[in-house]
């Protein structure tokens, strides 16, 4: 005999079928929204549970999300993800130790291995003084432990108020080569409640793609993501969830696990009925998308330094291609590559991301010019990413802004009955990171294991405000 709850989710289920006229019903245990690395992680710990009854619905045409490799003219580069970061972390790292597992090749990334170069082009490195803001950023380590949470500044205000007075272009181009280029460029507004980083990091450069390991990991339910599959309306009812495509098809599950960006969350593009409740709008506006566009430029022949890093000391505040990367290197790619990546970020990537490409080259040429001689070759091509620009994504990953806290991603990571949220936008300890985007996947799809396994799906876990974040790296079993 169904029990009453049972009943009521039948009823609900069937009128939401009897709604849509237009496209085809699918039912299904549990569906997943999004292929990234929460999702994919999410899927993987359903499948290992036992619980096979999912999809993975998927609006573009590939799996990894935010992880995606391009094939720029024989050379493959990372549009997206391209550092394992928090190496020093060793196994209890658990994206290092996926990193293991699935042989990603690369190396680990040397920061001391920087040039600095003003707009004219000279040389002003000077080590002394990255050395006094290394010793600033522990200051602020020590900040952040004694602060009131409840009173947050930013990071630039915090760093002031422990000393840090940046004047000559040397000091400014120092703080944003090590802050900026990790915050996506705007201390001023980025909460300092926020702050943290990592000593050691691991640049992928693998010619299988970051994203290999997500690949390998879903083989065997690779028949369960869907792919093309634009999801446009998500409708709690009492015992289930409805989620309809833009084509029309129409999706019925007992449990839903949202993998969106905070950026679409944000964004009203999805709509979801009832409404998000106050709290998780306010959240989500606390912990917003930033922007950061990784520009690569292939030329005829390297001309540059031959420095991991060259920081470019501009007096722009407005994310100005601070930081280059030399490609042209052992262990990445090769001589004929002659491929430079500069990062952009803030307000200069989301124009970048704009401007045609015409235009883009010749702004490029004209600060390399600047910098290294007008005798320079014109780039043969640019390639960037489109992260902000990008419908299901809009922006690169979480920036908090001043007055962020620790609840405002738990409120964003908090279910709604059977609706479940995860990504890398729903944890303060990790946001940001791929191996954060996986813990909250892996963490929410046993959440909904366990009101799969409690007999007759009674209420499942109540979300309260201010619940501690639980750290589940048990996906790497
Ligand atoms: C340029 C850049 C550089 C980065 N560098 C690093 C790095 O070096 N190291 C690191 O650890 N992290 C880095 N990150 C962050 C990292 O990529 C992300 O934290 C992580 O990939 C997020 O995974 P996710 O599954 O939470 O979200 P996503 O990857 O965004 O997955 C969500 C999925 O949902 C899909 N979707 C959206 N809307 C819909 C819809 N309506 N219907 C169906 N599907 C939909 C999207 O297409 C997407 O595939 C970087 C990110 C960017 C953009």
């Amino acid at each position: 005999m169904p029990s009453s709850t049972q009943l009521l989710v039948i009823l609900c289920l069937s009128l939401a079928a009897v709604i849509n006229v237009a496209g085809k019903t699918t039912k299904v245990k549990t569906l997943i929204l999004g292929a990234g690395a929460a999702g994919v992680t999410a899927a993987r710990t359903l499948y290992k549970g036992g619980q096979k009854d999912f999809l993975v619905l998927e609006a573009q045409d590939y799996i990894g999300g935010r992880i995606k490799q391009h094939d720029y003219n024989g050379y493959p580069v990372e549009e997206g993800a391209n550092w394992v970061h928090g190496i020093e972390g060793g196994l209890d790292n658990p994206m290092w130790q996926i990193k293991q597992k699935y042989g990603l090749k690369g190396f680990e990334s040397n920061y001391d291995d920087f040039v600095v170069r003003n707009a004219s082009g000279y040389d002003i490195t000077d080590m002394a003084v990255k050395t006094a803001y290394e010793k600033v950023m522990k200051k602020l380590d020590r900040l952040l432990v004694i602060k009131d949470e409840s009173i947050d500044i930013s990071i630039k205000e915090a760093s002031r108020r422990v000393g840090w007075q940046p004047k000559t272009q040397m000091e400014k181009a120092i703080e944003r080569y090590k802050v900026d280029f990790e915050y996506t460029g705007n201390t001023e507004r980025t909460s300092f409640n926020g702050w943290g980083y990592y000593d050691r990091d691991f640049f992928v450069a693998d010619p299988r793609g970051y994203g290999v390991f997500l690949k390998l990991m879903s083989v065997p339910f690779k028949d369960k993501i869907l792919l093309n599959k634009k999801v446009a309306h998500i409708r709690r009812l009492s015992g289930g969830v409805v989620v309809t495509l833009a084509s029309g098809d129409v999706y019925q599950a007992q449990f839903v696990l949202s993998t969106f960006s905070n950026g679409v969350l944000g964004s009203g593009a999805v709509k979801f009925s009832p409404p998000f409740p106050n709290f998780k709008k306010k959240s989500l506006k606390k912990v917003p998308m930033g922007h950061y566009t990784k520009v690569f430029v292939k030329f005829p022949r390297k001309f540059w330094d031959d420095n991991e890093y060259i920081v470019y000391a501009t007096d722009r505040d407005d994310g100005y291609f601070h930081t280059w990367q030399d490609l042209k290197r052992p262990g990445i790619f090769p001589d004929s590559s002659g491929m430079l990546l500069m990062t952009c970020t803030g307000n200069t990537s989301i124009r970048v991301e704009q401007t045609p490409k015409s235009q883009l080259k010749q702004e490029i040429y004209g600060i390399l010019q600047k910098v290294y001689g007008n005798r320079i070759p014109y780039p043969n091509d640019v390639f960037l990413s489109t992260w902000s620009k990008n419908k299901f994504i809009r922006g690169a990953y979480p920036n908090p802004i001043v007055g962020a806290k620790r609840e405002d991603y738990a409120n964003i990571g908090s279910n709604l009955g059977r609706l479940f949220f995860a990504g890398d936008g729903t944890t303060s300890e990790t946001f940001g990171f791929v191996h954060g985007a996986m813990e909250t996947g892996s963490k929410k799809a046993y959440e909904i294991l366990n009101c799969i396994w409690q007999s007759g799906y009674p209420a499942c876990p109540v979300y309260t405000i201010n619940k501690k974040t639980i750290n589940n790296r048990s996906y790497m079993k």
